[in-house]
């Protein structure tokens, strides 16, 4: 029988499965209770997950993962395309809207993976 920190997961694997929205201990329960909230234990095995707070830093990383699609995607159209002003606004502001809002709970569930893996809870300052 293995002890419990022999089972751990490896952070890499934490993070995998809190991408996917999943219990970075077991993998199989969800991590969230909402769009955003976590999940105060994992529905599967019950590891305590409420008490880590991410903070601002999935939004953070969210906007620069969803600048670096966005902005080269519209630069490169108005230097090889040229279309017309409203076109742009028209597809790039959709596009990030639902890059963001896509991305935002996947992002945050790698954080927390990540600070689960780590032990961190959020609030170390205090
Ligand atoms: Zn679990």
């Amino acid at each position: 029988m293995n002890s419990p920190a022999a089972s751990r997961p490896t952070a890499f694997t934490a993070i995998l499965r809190g991408l996917g929205r999943r219990c970075p201990s077991c993998g199989v329960g969800g991590s969230f209770a909402g769009y955003l909230k976590i999940a105060g234990t994992c529905d599967h095995c019950g590891e305590p997950l409420g008490h880590i707070r991410a903070d601002d830093f999935p939004p953070y990383l969210t906007i620069a993962i969803v600048g670096h699609i966005v902005v080269p995607l519209v630069l490169m159209g108005e230097r090889f395309l040229a279309p017309p002003m409203w076109l742009t606004l028209g597809v790039a502001l959709p596009v990030t809207v639902i890059l963001t809002l896509g991305l935002l709970p996947r992002v945050k569930g790698g954080i927390v993976g990540l600070m689960w893996s780590l032990r961190l809870r959020g609030d170390e300052t205090q």
